[in-house]
């Protein structure tokens, strides 16, 4: 996907502060954190948002939901807690559409607004 930042970022056209990275996801950190940790998690394979899934891509996602965690207990969350945050579409705010999830933690504020 050629106009796509998230795309330009696994390809490393566009650097990013990275704390993950295996065959078929990235995470690094959110520009603009909302929280005292803010990082975005991706598949490398380039899907708009979750209106966008297909049924093959459930292995896929079902595997994200390990790397969540694994990045999560690295940043040292897994006692304290944390949120995961998906945007879809334009009432959810996303403003990028290569489908992200948002990991928040260390803070009992976790909120994007
Ligand atoms: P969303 O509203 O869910 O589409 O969120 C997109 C997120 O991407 C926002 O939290 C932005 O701060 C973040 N973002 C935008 N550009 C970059 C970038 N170059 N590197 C890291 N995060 C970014
Ligand atoms: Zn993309």
């Amino acid at each position: 996907m050629a106009d796509c930042l998230f795309c330009k970022i696994i390809a490393g056209h566009i650097p990013a502060d990275q704390v993950y990275e295996d065959e078929e996801f990235l995470g690094f950190k959110d520009i603009a954190p909302k929280a005292p940790v803010h990082i975005l998690v991706i598949p490398k394979k380039h899907i708009a948002n979750l209106e966008e899934l297909e049924g093959e891509d459930a292995p896929l996602m079902g595997r994200l939901q390990l790397v969540l965690q694994k990045i999560a207990r690295d940043q040292g969350l897994a006692d304290s807690g944390y949120r995961i945050v998906n945007n879809c579409g334009r009432d959810a705010g996303q403003v990028v559409f290569h489908i992200h999830y948002h990991l928040l933690g260390g803070s009992s504020r976790l909120n994007l607004d």
